[in-house]
């Protein structure tokens, strides 16, 4: 294995140009879905998982333009429902790294409760949460973290509602793995994806993304003179979720990224099952074994 660096772009088993795809990109010039597009790819060039053991999906918005630029098994799905839907891959198949990922749009309205029991039930996998404030492809309406007072496009005299702290919310919920980080900041966006994509259970990455064309408030320098890095305070301990609470709350001066939250603790879903102990074959090869049964069923009949 090279150097840290070179493994973003090549590992034993994969390179970066594993996960090239030949599509071209649509995003507006400078969005931020490109720096995390980069890291989502070096994160698994980095953790050695080539593509055939990937599955990656997208919910409706502008990350789900994402969806084809990038090799490896993908499903792109409906609004608001791309964890329930990464959750079933999971539980089918162990073997499996599932990504998912969704917008701020998505994910605090039709998904919040996905979300919700995803966090509690600590299913295994890593969700990624492009936070860019707005609606980005339905052309910059509000959403629940757009920041009080904020005129846009559906609502031009300000957002009236109160503003929801993704982070602080997942954190009450006692996420088992809990990271915030900025688009801005693709070495730090890897590893925390890597970090997220190794932790057993549910992994929630929030991710500070500008949309340059929609978002006028929360731009990409608004977040680089706010953003620091946890890993560089010397009593911050991630293994303390009241910590972690009380650092995710502030979102207008100072904002803390890295990893929050880690429960060194963690039991994922599949763990808890009790009629599933002792198996050790996987849900899709029983699956497989069922199909077979009935073929041979079939076959007496016809
Ligand atoms: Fe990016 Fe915003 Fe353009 Fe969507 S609308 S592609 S989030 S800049
Ligand atoms: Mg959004």
């Amino acid at each position: 294995m090279g150097s840290l660096c070179n493994t973003y772009f090549e590992n034993e088993n994969v390179s970066l140009k594993d996960y090239y795809s030949e599509n071209i990109y649509t995003w507006c010039t400078n969005c931020g879905n490109y720096g995390i597009a980069a890291a989502t790819k070096r994160a698994l060039v980095a953790e050695n998982i080539v593509p055939k053991d990937t599955f990656m999906c997208f919910d409706i918005g502008c990350n789900g333009n994402g969806s084809d630029k990038i090799g490896g098994y993908r499903l792109h799905g409906l609004h608001g429902r791309v964890i329930p839907v990464a959750t079933g891959a999971a539980l089918a198949n162990r073997k499996m790294t599932v990504i998912a990922s969704g917008g701020d749009g998505a994910t605090l309205s039709e998904g919040i409760g996905h979300l919700v029991h995803a966090i509690r039930s600590n299913y295994n996998i890593t969700f990624l949460m492009h936070n860019n404030c707005n609606y980005g492809l339905t052309t910059g309406q509000a959403s629940a973290s757009t920041r009080p007072g904020i005129p846009m496009n559906s609502s031009p005299d300000g957002t009236t509602a109160d503003t929801m702290n993704f982070m602080n919310f997942v954190l009450s919920l006692g996420a088992s793995f809990a990271a915030r980080t900025f688009s801005g900041n693709v070495d730090q966006m890897t590893e925390v994806i890597r970090a997220g994509i190794r932790h057993i259970g549910f992994s929630v990455v929030e991710i500070l993304q500008n949309c340059p064309t929609y978002n006028k408030d929360t731009t990409h320098e608004w977040y680089q003179n706010r953003v620091y890095d946890t890993i560089e305070l010397n009593d911050f301990d991630n293994t303390n979720l009241d910590s972690a609470l009380n650092i995710s709350k502030d979102m207008s001066e100072r904002i803390a990224t890295g990893i929050l939250y880690v429960n060194p603790n963690s039991v994922p879903f599949d763990q808890r099952l009790e009629n599933r102990k002792g198996y050790t074959t996987e849900l899709v090869d029983e699956v497989k074994s069922y199909n077979n049964v009935s073929q041979e069923l079939f076959s007496r009949f016809v």
